[in-house]
């Protein structure tokens, strides 16, 4: 499929796509609409920044679209299931996008983290498409503010992450209120057993679709991590770049500013190195791109939205400058390298700010990344966690506390409804549940004088489940 035309949907929604600027389907929209338009069930396997999004909506907006009729009084048609609130804040704004040209047409949220009472009026007429959090959802079905047996569709997203979050349960109590004769959508980024037997329980014969599955890409790189002072990570930067035999090194930034200070200190230490970032026009970013292409550029330092765009075979190296505070966005990033079946190396610099979001990485893609500690020389026990921990948090006496099994769930359940992963926030249309992110600051500060850079090989050893 190289056009949203090929894939037969209606007209106000190919009208709303070009609104949004989409003119090519992305391999998991190519791979999933046309599934989910013949009614079949689909697992995808594909991460948030795939465009798994609006690979299930849009086929399930056609399917609003062709088969119209009135939802019955607390009932919804749609039932989106994701497992936190901005998550859902952002597939409900997804649905009200590509459908604003369709009428009539009512999505609701039910999150929690907000009061209730909105959001049994705004299900007391029967929505199209309600979008929820399992735990709210619940709650809504209790109040008897909704019934489930009209769904006629099911979207499961990131059930991976539900399980991590201790929802399996409320799913299944959810699946057993839908009935049976329904299409479901199932999507994670990684399918282990305990999510492989859910999807089992809830699917009729699907069909298969994986976009880079995540596991094998991350499998291919070498991932390194260096715990540091931040205001050693420019002379950690130069010393890595010295030591390590480079190609195509990407470097990322968490600010526009971090970025253009990291170019600086390159320069000055005889490298060539640009900056890609929102606040370069089109002409530059352009011309950046296209030395780093063809290889007159050996270092790119961006932003995680400026490197959207970037498609760029060769890249050897991804250094994380700073840790993203999303996980999905390291492996984004580190997915820089090893494109098209080369193997690739990341590195990523680690201070006792970030110690929580290399935390929350190593959970999500179920990897210790072997690391070296270059404020003492010493391999990290528990300190840098221990260190960093929030007091709610449960003292897992290790480093990055990575044990794989129902981690994610921090709170001991207590924030099923509005556990906040630090989701970025794509244009919130008011949903009333997302709350700031906060951000760490990138500040290189002075750079301090330190010793050679020495590397651990590559374990990627799993953590026990
Ligand atoms: P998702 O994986 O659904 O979170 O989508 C990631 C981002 O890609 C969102 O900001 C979408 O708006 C955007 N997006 C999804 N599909 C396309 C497309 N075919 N062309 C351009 N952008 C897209």
């Amino acid at each position: 499929m190289t056009s949203f035309n090929d894939f037969g949907l209606a007209e106000p929604i190919l009208r709303a796509l070009v609104e949004e600027n989409y003119t090519t389907p992305t391999p998991i929209q190519a791979q999933t609409v046309p599934i989910v338009l013949t009614g079949r069930d689909v697992i995808g396997i594909a991460q948030t920044g795939t465009g798994k999004t609006a690979a299930f909506a849009l086929p399930i907006l056609n399917h609003l679209y062709t088969k119209r009729m009135r939802p019955e009084r607390k009932s919804c048609r749609v039932l989106v299931l994701s497992p936190t609130r901005e998550l859902s804040g952002q597939i409900a704004d997804s649905f009200r996008a590509y459908g604003r040209h369709m009428r009539p047409l009512a999505i609701e949220l039910a999150i929690g983290g907000v009061p209730i009472n909105r959001q049994i009026r705004g299900v007391a007429h029967g929505v199209e498409v309600l979008v929820a959090t399992p735990g709210r959802l619940l709650d809504l079905v209790h109040q008897r503010a909704i019934t489930l047996n009209q769904v006629e569709i099911l979207v499961l997203d990131e059930a991976d992450r539900m399980l991590d979050m201790g929802f399996i349960n409320d799913i299944r109590k959810v699946v057993a209120m839908l009935r049976k004769e329904r299409q479901t959508l199932f999507f994670s980024a990684t399918m282990p057993g305990e999510i492989t037997k859910l999807a089992d329980s809830m699917l009729t014969n699907p069909e298969r679709v994986a976009v880079t599955p995540q596991a094998s890409t991350v499998d291919r790189i070498a991932q390194r991590v260096i715990l540091t002072e931040k205001s050693a990570k420019n002379d950690l930067l130069v010393e890595t770049l010295k030591t390590e035999t480079t190609d195509r090194v990407l470097v990322f930034t968490r600010t526009k500013h971090g970025a253009d200070k990291v170019v600086r200190h390159l320069q000055k230490s005889g490298f060539g190195a640009e900056a890609i970032h929102g606040n370069k026009s089109q002409n530059q970013r352009e011309r950046v791109l296209a030395d780093f292409r063809n290889g007159k550029l050996r270092i790119l330092v961006a932003t995680d939205i400026a490197a959207r765009g970037i498609d760029v075979d060769g890249v050897s190296h991804v250094v994380n400058y700073d840790l993203p505070n999303i996980p999905e966005s390291y492996v984004h990033r580190i997915g820089r390298t090893a494109r098209a079946g080369a193997d690739g190396i990341a590195i990523s610099f680690c201070d006792h700010e970030e110690a929580a979001f290399l935390r929350d990485i190593q959970r999500m893609i179920r990897i210790t990344i072997p690391s070296i500690d270059k404020r003492t020389g010493i391999r990290p026990a528990a300190r840098p966690a221990d260190h960093h921990q929030a007091s709610n948090r449960p003292n897992r006496g290790r480093f990055a506390g990575n044990n794989g099994s129902n981690g994610g769930n921090r709170n001991g359940g207590g924030n099923r409804n509005g556990g906040n992963q630090g989701r970025p926030n794509r244009g919130s249309q008011g949903h009333g549940g997302n709350q700031p992110i906060p951000r760490a600051e990138a500040s290189p500060g002075e750079p301090n004088s330190i010793g050679s850079v020495s590397f651990l090989q590559r374990t990627g050893s799993r953590p026990q489940r």
